[in-house]
This record gives C-alpha cells, structure tokens and sequence, in this order.
C-alpha cells in the first residue's frame, strides 16, 4: 500500500469540532472591530519577495532564514506573506487609499515563517492584523490598544498584560544605537552567536533575545528613554494619559524593541505567561516611516498583530466555547418513500424555520443505526417518518436528550410544532 502523505510540519488543519472555537474568534473580532469603525482589506497571500525586502529589512529573522521564497514559471521571485503590514500597504498605496485621507484597515488570514516548530510557534500561522494610517497622534495609538482591550473582554481571555514603550523617532534612536553598540561591545564575550551578528547589523534587536543566558547582560544595558526629545516624551506621555482615563492598565517595558528604522514611538506588546516561550499574543506599534520606504508619500500609520493560534490556546483552556453541535433537529427516514418525502419535508421546514439546523438521515438503514447518528448529531430531537407516518400525514417526534413522551404531530403542523420547542 502507498505511504500516506501528511502534512506539512508545522502547518496544521482545523478540524471540525475546533472550528466553531475559531467561528467564534473570528465573529466576535469582525464586530469589535466594526464597532471602532474598522474595514476590512483582503491582500493576495503571495507577493513579490522584493516587497518583504524592502519593508521588514534584510536585516531581521523573518527576511535572514524564515521567508518561504520560490521562483515561479516566469522566473519572479515570489514569497508566501510572514506577514500582513507589507502587502497592506502595498495595496494601499497601489489603489490611493492614502490620499488626503485616514484609513483605519484589518485583514486576516494566514501567514507563513520556516521556523523551527513548537508550541505556539508555527510554520504557516494566522493573524488578524490593523493598520491605520494618516494619524500621526497618540490618540488613535490609544483607540487601537483599547480595541485590543475590548476584544480580550469580549473573548473572555484574562491576566493579559500590556507593555508599553516608545521608540521615539529614527534620529533619537541612531544616538542612542552608538550608546548601545559601546555597552554590548565591552561585554562583547557574553554575547551569543545571533547577538553578536546583531552588535554590527541591528543592535537594538539583542534587547529582544530569547536566550536567558543574555538576560542579565540586557537588564544592564542602557534604556532609550534618556535620549527622547520633548515631542517623544510628549507623545508617549500623552498616550498614558489617554489609557489611564480609558481605564487601560499597563506597564512599562524599556527593553520592548523593534530593529527597524520606520517604526517610531510606541510599541506595545499582549503578554501572558500562561503560554511558556511563545507568550506574547499581539504586537503592534507605529510604523511612520514604512510607506514612504515603499514609494508613498510621508504617512504616519499604526497598527497590531494578533496570533489567531496563541489567542486560541488561551481560549481553549479559559474561556466558555461553542460546542461542536451540529444539529437541531435530525430527521430518521425509514424506507423508500420516506427517505425521498423526507428531503422535501427537510426543504419546507428550512424555509419555514430559517434558523434551525435540520440534518436529514441519508443512506438508508435500519432504525437503531439511524437513531445513533441522531445521537452522535447533537439534535435535540428526532422528526421520524416511516411508511405508517406517511399513511397518516403525521411524523413521529421523539426527543433525545429529555424523558418526553414521543409524539406523533400532522406534518402541516410540524413547522409550528418546532418552532415552538426551538423558540425560533
Ligand atoms: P516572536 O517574538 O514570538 O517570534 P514576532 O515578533 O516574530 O514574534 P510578529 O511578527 O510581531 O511576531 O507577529 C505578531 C504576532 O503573531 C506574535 O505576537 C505572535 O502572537 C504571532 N506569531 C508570530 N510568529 C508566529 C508563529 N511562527 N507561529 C504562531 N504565531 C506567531
Ligand atoms: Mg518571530
């Protein structure tokens, strides 16, 4: 016998009974952020690979060893999408979303990284995403982060912590990159292999090591917040002020990094500590030097990224879920006729019931088998049509999951029937 084909490591399905729990992300995330105003923007899931270069920087992991690039039958170097920011704004700018105009953007879909595999570390993950752009303020900063706060609420996800920190602008960062280069370099012999490759491409990056061994080495290193100029401090001061009185707890954290030049000022991370390793459930910060570096005109943009998988573990173990229930009701069709009048009746009950989910018995077979997949649907009763019923245009109605007598009700009452024991 051939050898099964399995997945790819790392990239998963989402099995039916874990659907609904995703389902239910997903519908509470899609209002929330249609309640802030928020619209939806899909982006194809593979771009030119130029476009990733350009924007995440050579110089970080996602570009260095995680893209997964190939060349297509026309010799493009193409890449499946690490992420979503790069291809939002691509589209943005190619469609003049950016003219003398705000957008504030979500999308969501899956994202793709070689790393290595772990818990809550895969190779094709899914994200929800916001940009917003043409709001230089703190004041959207502090509407987005209270969105995300409005979203744990309304998940019921809890103990989530938010750290915050500003980066304050490129020219305040590059003195205090110098700074940073002369610390890690007099302690050059503690640094690890990845840090000291970092010491000469992007230092700030070594403040965001996961090696503990580094730990102690980054607690002593110097913090930016000594070289901020007045507007920083203003903004980021500001932006406290606005998640204090919006009742947004948070904490700070000066070794809260991004190593790239277009991000500035705030950065903001969702934090547990019930995940091991891979803790932090959504990441955001303002990126306003991203979409002149791609073409467009000087544009201030904001925005986050939540991880759909890290977010469904906290779900899962916490949170009160959706089961798996398929049906409502479950019609057992015994015998020929039955079976054929049975997908009719179906019909006429989910036109006149819109909003129960009938499954009706296909296949055939005998009462008891029937009865089983009735049970295993999660109905909570059974329509029975057999030749007798259909003799007496009635159907039997047995239910499952209560000590109830069974009934036998006229099929031209069966629509009201059920409509009152559903109360839809
Ligand atoms: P990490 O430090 O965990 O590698 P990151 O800085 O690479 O994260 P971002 O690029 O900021 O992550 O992505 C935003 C969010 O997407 C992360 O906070 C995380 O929740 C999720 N995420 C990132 N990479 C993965 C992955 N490989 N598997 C699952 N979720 C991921
Ligand atoms: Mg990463």
């Amino acid at each position: 016998m051939a050898k099964n084909i399995q997945a790819i490591r790392g990239m998963h399905d989402v099995l039916p009974d874990q659907t609904p729990h995703w389902q239910f992300l997903e519908n509470r995330v899609r209002d929330v952020l249609g309640r802030y105003g928020y619209q939806e923007i899909r982006m194809p899931i593979v771009e030119f690979t130029e476009l990733f270069k350009r924007s995440i920087g050579e110089v970080t992991d996602i570009v260095e060893k995680e893209m997964y690039t190939f060349e297509d039958r026309n010799g493009d170097s193409l890449t499946l999408r690490p992420e979503g920011t790069a291809g939002c704004v691509r589209a943005a700018l190619e469609h003049g979303l950016l003219h003398n105009q705000t957008q504030r953007l979500w999308y969501q879909g899956p994202m793709f990284r070689h790393e290595r595999p772990q818990k809550g570390r895969y190779r094709q993950f899914h994200q929800i995403g916001v940009e917003t752009f043409g709001m230089p303020g703190p004041d959207i900063d502090a509407e987005i982060i209270a969105m995300t706060a409005r979203l744990w609420r309304e998940l019921g996800i809890e103990g989530l912590e938010l750290q915050l920190n500003t980066l304050g602008t490129s020219e305040e960062r590059a003195r205090y990159r110098e700074e940073l280069v002369r610390y890690f370099s007099a302690h050059a012999e503690r640094l690890d292999e990845d840090s000291r490759r970092r010491l000469r491409s992007n230092p700030l990056r070594i403040l965001d090591t996961k090696n503990p061994e580094m730990a102690e080495l980054v607690q002593g290193a110097p913090v930016l917040e000594a070289y901020l100029g007045e507007d920083s401090r203003r903004h980021f001061e500001q932006l406290r002020e606005m998640l204090d009185a919006m009742g947004v707890p948070h904490v700070l954290n000066p070794r809260l990094v991004r190593g790239l030049d277009y991000y500035s000022l705030t950065v903001f991370e969702w934090v547990t500590d019930e995940l091991g390793a891979q803790g932090t459930v959504c990441a955001g910060g303002r990126y306003d030097g991203l979409v002149a570096q791609l073409g467009g005109r000087p544009t201030p943009a904001v925005g986050f990224a939540m991880g759909v998988e890290r977010l469904m573990a906290l779900l899962e173990a916490k949170a009160r879920l959706p089961d798996a229930r398929r049906a409502d009701v479950y019609l057992v069709l015994m015998g020929e006729r039955a079976q054929r009048e049975g997908l009719v009746l179906a019909e006429r009950l989910r036109d006149a019931l819109p909003r129960l989910r009938i499954l009706t018995h296909c296949g055939g077979g005998g009462f008891k088998a029937q009865f089983k997949r009735a049970d295993r649907s999660g109905a909570q009763l059974a329509v029975v049509l057999g030749e007798d019923e259909l003799e007496n245009n009635q159907a039997g109605v047995k239910f499952l999951r209560e000590e109830r007598p069974q009934e036998s009700i006229p099929l031209v009452e069966l629509a009201d029937y059920l409509s009152d024991v559903f109360d839809r």
